[in-house]
């Protein structure tokens, strides 16, 4: 069997079902492959930045997903023993922005959002347990193989678009590097529905809390409280899920007189890796196939769909206005500086933050933060930093 569309996208989550939309809308014909049965239900990222929803709202789907999501204005920096050490709020950056906070909200949500506005869409499909397996490309098309349940199906298009997340077929399969480091610690997340605020006076709903060795990052995402914390690469799974060693942790963060009601625990490795590449000929990357780092600042899916944005308008214009080419290397130059100069650095350095040992430069960025909450002007050029705001402006001046 052997089909044709204009574009495929090698999977179906933020990156891969946003750019789709944007393509239908486009009246660009889609096909998505995806390799599992139905959407992910993963929660991964809860965190939506002020210029995504920007560009969300233009296809209608913010509105959707703040239904189902929490707003948030304001950032919090804690030190573990400390306690406060300073607070953001993001109605300061509200001239940058039509969304000035972060939206909390779960990754799985906004998939369904698209799925559902995809079926107004007969130029676009989802391909369940349709599983990308390899691609050849000539001049002026690519041929696709993918598994689904009765056998290998071929598929041909113009461009192909790899959206299938970290450990990526596609990315692989045109032999792209992914150069970086694997972290030497793993990462847990731990879930509850006790109300932290009310354990913790002034807890903020987006918390960086700084400490050598168990710092953590504390989101309130609708339904739960959501604590990451790094644990040793030794450490076993087994050991990391026992109750006993998460109250313990917990309550550390948050002393409690009763025992926290854990929902949900995963473990991560983390990476920071880039594509050498973004584009090899009609073959293109974008998310994490393209590029991953640590969650710390929310901006993996976040830069992932910056990414998806950016390629479909350059796509939009190849096709619907006699656009050259040429336009998907300036995608390549346009983002994938921005992943390493930008989303890289600006991750490692908040992990770094929060880690660090040396007792006067932990102090030295207490002082820092603390002085930037009485100045203005700091405040919002660290908004406008933290908030992917400066990133998106530094992508579009590249030519
Ligand atoms: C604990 C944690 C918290 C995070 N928090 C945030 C946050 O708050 N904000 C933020 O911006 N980011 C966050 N991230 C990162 C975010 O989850 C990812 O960056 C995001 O999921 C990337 O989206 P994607 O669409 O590129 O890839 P993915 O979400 O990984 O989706 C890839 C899709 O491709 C499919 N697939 C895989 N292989 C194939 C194949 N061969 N053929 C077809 N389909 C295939 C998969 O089934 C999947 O549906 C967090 C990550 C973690 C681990």
């Amino acid at each position: 069997m052997l089909n044709k569309t204009q574009v495929v996208i090698a999977g179906a989550g933020p990156v891969g079902c946003v750019s789709a939309l944007i393509l239908a809308r486009a009246g660009i014909s889609v096909c998505v492959l995806e390799a599992e049965a139905d959407l992910i239900p993963e929660l991964r990222a809860s965190t939506f930045h002020p210029p995504t929803l920007d560009m969300l709202d233009k296809l209608g789907i913010t509105p959707k997903l703040i239904e189902q999501g929490l707003i948030t204005p304001k950032l919090q920096y804690r030190d573990l023993e400390e306690g406060l050490i300073a607070e953001f709020d993001h109605s300061i950056i509200r001239d940058h922005t039509d969304h000035p906070y972060r939206l909390q909200c779960e990754q799985f949500k906004l998939t369904r959002v698209v799925e559902d506005l995809l079926e107004e869409y007969s130029n676009a499909e989802i391909l369940y347990s349709s599983k990308f397996v390899s691609a050849s490309q000539t001049d002026d098309k690519v041929v696709i193989s993918y598994d689904t349940s009765t056998g290998r199906n071929n598929i041909e298009c113009d461009y192909l678009i790899g959206t299938d997340g970290s450990r990526s077929a596609v990315r692989k399969s045109q032999d792209i590097e992914f150069k970086g480091f694997t972290y030497p610690e793993q990462f847990v997340t731990v879930s509850v529905p006790e109300e932290i605020d009310s354990i913790v006076t002034n807890m903020g709903h987006v918390s960086y809390i700084s400490h050598p060795t168990e710092w953590c990052a504390l989101i309130h995402a609708p339904d739960y409280w959501r604590f990451l914390f790094p644990i040793e690469m030794e450490m076993s799974k087994e050991e990391a899920f026992k109750d006993e060693f998460i109250q313990k942790r917990l309550q550390k963060i948050a002393p409690y007189k009763g025992k926290y009601t854990i929902q949900l625990r995963t473990l991560y490795g983390v990476n920071q890796r880039v594509a050498e590449s973004y584009r090899l000929g009609r073959i293109l990357l974008a998310g994490d196939s393209a590029h991953v780092n640590n969650p710390l600042g929310g901006m993996g899916m976040n830069g992932g769909i910056h990414d998806g944005v950016n390629l479909s308008e350059k796509l939009i214009a190849i096709y619907n206005n006699g656009g050259s080419e040429d336009l998907l290397d300036l995608y390549d130059r346009q983002r994938r500086p921005i992943a390493i100069e930008y989303v890289q650095a600006q991750t490692i350095r908040n992990k770094k933050n929060l880690e660090e040992r040396d007792p006067n430069i932990r102090k030295q960025r207490q002082d820092e933060l603390r002085a930037m909450t009485d100045n203005l002007e700091k405040s919002r050029d660290m908004l406008l930093q933290s908030s992917m705001i400066n990133s998106l402006e530094r992508s579009a001046n590249i030519q």
